[in-house]
């Protein structure tokens, strides 16, 4: 029996105004070669300039995954000629990556697991190319783009594991807004490693690796393909080759690019235009008070709060969607109810309308008006559905709304046992019913009130006072 090992590099562009080491603009763009200089087309004479912003959020995230930072800021040329990099190396960190010995603790399936991250390092990314028949693209937008490479350790054993924490990283790095991380710009990109190995073996087994992923569904796709792909070779008898392969999403299929036999010497040396600079104390403080508490922490307090685990998930899953429902807590708001009321109708209602949680016209305050309405009573939950939907659609308040539409709940017995007494006798048959024995008639009679009552009577006292007054019958 064999099973897979996996470990993952993955690479995300941060968004800062400029780029990592140029005044060109980081946007993303469709028009190619639109934000570019001389810096990043690397023309004689220029000279890199450190983006300190990007420098920010690289020790941003390395700190939010738990990683040892340096004390000092030093950048090193990975050598080697592509056309996607004009300059003939690449600016990276080498011998002092922002962040070693990390870690990010993911839920998974109700267990926890500790990924460990062997490394994390800001460089620069390069051009985009695209190929054709004869000829290639080159667009250099995104050349300079400052670039962060996560390494994690060979800690992964199946696809879903893998994509639990891809999630979550990315739910991580959106927390902390140092990128948009979005897939479909190409900011979040995956090169899978995979081996497979016998349970008792003790060394791992040889990899092959897939680059620059950039949906998660093909990871999934890959690590099942390559599973497969590796099992077979390796039953056979044959071995598998340490190689880079391609993922040909037509074709569901991974080609192999090249066999990797030697590490590639890039003849990496220090940075000779960039002077090596000094991490004080102030500054990497005052970058760990900006980390707010993460989606994993914030998922256990509301499992600790009575919320269930599906919805606590749910909640923790957009920073804005969290902060609502934490500015609900801070309010006295009930987390069990507030939930409910989140994760069914509000982000039901965001979905259908196509709107953020800032666009609703709900407001922390709102919903909690509104449970303690229903907790004290004053309208029905049956009631609170209504004024919840008639919040979100006419954009009043649940107090406006109540008075508005005079659904204050009755819950005065004089009036409610006039009501009962009426239904009584304007329902004979069903009342022989409930006296010959199937007393489960009694959800009928109390129907019956609240629809007399224009749905205004409080449900609890009204069964009440229909038990009291069928046993005087
Ligand atoms: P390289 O720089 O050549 O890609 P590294 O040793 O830095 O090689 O490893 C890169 C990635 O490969 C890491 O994520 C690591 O966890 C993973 N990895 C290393 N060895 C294996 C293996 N035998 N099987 C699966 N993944 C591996
Ligand atoms: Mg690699």
């Amino acid at each position: 029996m064999y099973k897979a090992v996996i470990g993952l590099e993955v690479h995300c562009e941060l968004n800062t105004e400029s780029k990592m080491f140029s005044g060109s603009k980081n946007t993303y763009s469709k028009v190619p070669n639109e934000n570019i200089s001389v810096i990043d087309l690397a023309f004689p004479g220029i000279l890199p300039l450190p983006n300190k912003e990007a420098i920010r959020k690289a020790l941003k995230l390395a700190m939010a995954l738990n990683c040892e930072v340096p004390d000092i800021v030093k950048f090193d040329r990975k050598n080697y000629y592509y056309p996607d990099l004009p300059k003939g190396y690449q600016l990276t960190q080498m011998t002092k990556p922002f962040g070693r010995n990390g870690h990010l603790t993911i839920n998974f399936n109700g267990e926890e697991k500790k990924c460990t991250i062997h490394q994390l390092h800001l460089e620069e990314d390069t051009a985009n190319m695209d190929h054709y028949d004869g000829y290639s693209l080159l667009d250099y937008n995104r050349a300079g783009i400052p670039l962060v490479e996560i390494v994690t350790d060979p800690v992964f054993n199946d696809e879903k594991t893998v994509i639990e924490f891809l999630e979550s990283l990315r739910s991580i790095i959106k927390y902390i807004d140092v990128s948009e991380a979005s897939s479909d710009k190409g900011q979040l990109r995956v090169d899978v490693n995979i081996s497979m190995m016998k349970e008792t073996d003790t060394e791992l087994g040889v990899r092959a690796e897939i680059k620059g992923i950039n949906s998660f569904n093909s990871v999934k796709e890959i690590i099942l393909y390559e599973m497969e792909r590796q099992r077979e070779i390796l039953e056979s008898g044959g071995q598998v080759k340490q190689e880079t392969r391609r993922w040909v999403d037509d074709e569901k299929v991974t080609v192999s690019m090249r066999e990797k036999v030697d590490a590639i010497d890039y003849k990496f040396y220090v940075e000779p235009n960039i002077p090596v600079v000094k991490l004080d104390k102030e500054f990497l403080d005052e970058i760990r008070k900006e980390i707010p508490a993460l989606p994993y922490e914030r998922e256990l307090k509301y499992i600790s709060l009575g919320v269930n685990s599906k919805d606590a998930r749910t909640l923790v899953r957009e920073k804005a969607i969290s902060d609502f429902f934490e500015s609900v807590l801070s309010l006295g708001g009930d987390a069990k109810d507030a939930a409910n009321w989140m994760t069914t109708r509000l982000l039901g209602f965001m979905n259908t309308n196509n709107k953020t949680i800032e666009e609703v016209y709900l407001t922390p305050e709102m919903l909690v008006e509104l449970i303690n309405m229903v907790k004290s009573g004053k309208i029905s939950s049956q009631q609170a559905k209504e004024v919840f939907a008639s919040v979100l659609e006419e954009e009043k308040s649940p107090s406006e709304i109540v008075k508005e539409k005079g659904m204050e709940q009755i819950s005065d017995p004089d009036l409610i046992r006039d009501i009962v007494n009426k239904v009584l006798d304007e329902n004979p048959s069903q009342l022989e019913t409930y006296k010959s024995g199937k007393t489960n008639i009694i959800g009928f009679f109390v129907g019956q009130v609240l629809k007399a009552s224009g749905g205004k009577a409080n449900p609890g006292v009204a069964s009440k006072i229909l038990n009291e007054e069928i046993v005087k019958r």
